[in-house]
């Protein structure tokens, strides 16, 4: 049962000499390829790696020349972050069978304490989506249910973390894509600052607003998995060249004294069941301390708009790359240079990618751009001012992660509007760049998870984690019955 331990008990476990790494690596060989045939959440799994890379460390460990406490943990990768000698697919056909010879920057990170990789998660193409339905891996489902989504666009490592086939995990968000799959799935996910975590190696969708992140089945797991990861890196022109201060042993789980926005924007058009469990938590948080103040972030309303421009405006270029050239899939029947390109291109990349890049193509040509791209800037700079202004009187903001909770799989995917709509309340943290994280709350009368999202001002990941870790102190702890 070591796979339905965290990050941490394992640690503890590993240190007292109680278990070993093979053991860990064998307790997770046996339990995910029957539980990844009902969730999907891998799209690589390699066991030989694993054990081999875990018997490593237990050689290190036995020789005194353990990297860190984590030395011989596994944690799941979202399949969008470079593992040099492993497949990186993005859950794309135009790089199924792409093996990058250098690992991202996260990885390297990863590896100088000794944790090792556990395999590939699930996701939605690119990274374009909220439900993992867009992968040409097939979708994953929620550990919950299994006709429900796992949300996405990280929905692989959400559900991975969920159902016990990691203690963590990796993801990207770029608009919500850690924050939602975690609250669709139970476990904490957290989006740090734009710069906290190198992006160097994560393949790029939307550049000005990509974040690697984790997950954890508690918010100490999540933090430690950041406070490994982050900090500088030369390799990134955007990360941040400051000191990180997040420390997982450092929370103590008190909000005494701390200012709480509630944004009266973030509760328009919420189930009525998640309004009252995070109002619920709310009174609680008051309870403990925590002064909750009432606050407007009058732009919101725009954030799906501009988002959906910029991001599409930078993935249309970013995926330029792609061309059946380089790297990836090339079409097998070409006639000339411009077939090529368009063969590989239109048979590679699957439906809401070639949405995207269209709309991208579109508002930044040359007669639209003003109209659309830098129209969506100037949103963009509301948005930022909004927070600006709220954490002039705030420390922290509240609100729900989602409006329903996971949806049923096929629900959405005929009517890609309703789909971008469902990431109204994570994507304006994206645009100012801040750090969110989604921490569980509670279920719903039909079980399924709710999230609720905490959002801090730059650099503030550890007050952020801080409220998380409170909230997670006033609630039972949920598991799927799996
Ligand atoms: N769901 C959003 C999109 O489809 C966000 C995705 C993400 O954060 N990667 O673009």
């Amino acid at each position: 049962m070591l796979h339905r331990k965290g990050l941490l008990e394992l640690s503890a476990l590993l240190d007292r000499k109680e278990i070993s790494a093979s053991e860990i690596a064998r307790s997770y060989i046996d339990h995910v390829p029957a539980m990844n045939s009902r969730i999907n959440a891998y799209i690589t799994f390699e066991p030989d790696k694993l054990i081999a890379s875990a018997e490593e460390s237990d050689r290190r460990r036995s020789s005194g020349s353990a990297l860190s406490k984590f030395d011989g943990i596994p944690v799941a990768i979202k399949d969008n972050i470079n593992t040099e000698g492993t497949r990186t697919t993005c859950a794309s056909k135009i790089l199924e069978n792409f093996v990058p010879p250098f690992n991202a920057t996260v990885i390297e990170k990863l590896k100088a304490k000794g944790l090792l990789i556990a395999g590939k998660t699930n996701m939605d193409e690119f990274a374009m989506g909220s439900s993992t339905e867009n992968s040409s891996f097939g979708p994953a489902k929620n550990p919950y249910n299994t006709e429900r989504v796992p949300g996405g666009s990280s929905g692989g490592s959400a559900a991975a973390v969920s159902a016990f086939m990691a203690p963590a995990a990796l993801g990207s968000d770029t608009g919500g894509s850690i924050r939602q799959p975690a609250a669709f799935c139970g476990v904490t996910g957290i989006k740090p600052t734009y710069g906290r975590v190198s992006r160097y190696g994560l393949v790029a969708y939307a550049s000005s607003l990509d974040q690697i992140g984790t997950f954890g089945r508690s918010v100490d797991d999540a933090a430690a998995l950041l406070e490994i990861i982050a900090g500088h890196d030369p390799l990134d022109s955007t990360s941040i060249n400051c000191e990180s201060d997040i420390s997982a042993s450092a929370l103590n789980g008190s909000v005494k004294g701390i200012k709480v926005g509630v944004p009266a924007e973030y509760f328009n058009g919420i189930d009525i069941e998640i309004r009252s469990i995070i109002e619920k938590k709310i009174d609680a948080l008051e309870n403990l301390g925590a002064e909750i103040i009432p606050i407007n972030l009058k732009y919101t309303q725009y954030a799906i708009p501009v988002y959906y421009l910029i991001a599409t405006a930078e993935a249309s270029s970013n995926l330029a790359r792609y061309d059946g050239v380089r790297y990836g899939y090339r079409s097998p029947d070409t006639k000339d240079l411009s077939s090529l390109y368009l063969k590989s291109r239109s048979q590679g990349f699957g439906k809401e990618v070639k949405r995207r890049i269209i709309i991208g193509t579109f508002s930044l040509s040359s007669g639209y751009y003003d109209a659309y791209y830098v129209k969506a800037l100037k949103g963009r700079t509301l948005i930022i001012n909004d927070f600006k202004d709220a954490f002039s009187r705030v420390d922290a903001i509240i609100s729900p992660v989602t409006t329903t909770t996971a949806f049923k799989i096929g629900q959405m995917s005929s009517d890609p509007l309703q789909m971008y709509m469902s990431d109204i309340l994570t994507i304006s943290a994206n645009l100012a760049g801040i750090p969110g994280i989604s921490v569980p709350a509670g279920l719903d009368s039909n079980g399924l998870p709710v999230g609720l999202q905490i959002m801090g001002n730059h650099f503030m990941e550890q007050k952020i984690l801080e409220v998380a870790k409170t909230v997670e102190s006033t609630c039972e702890k949920i598991s799927p019955a799996i």
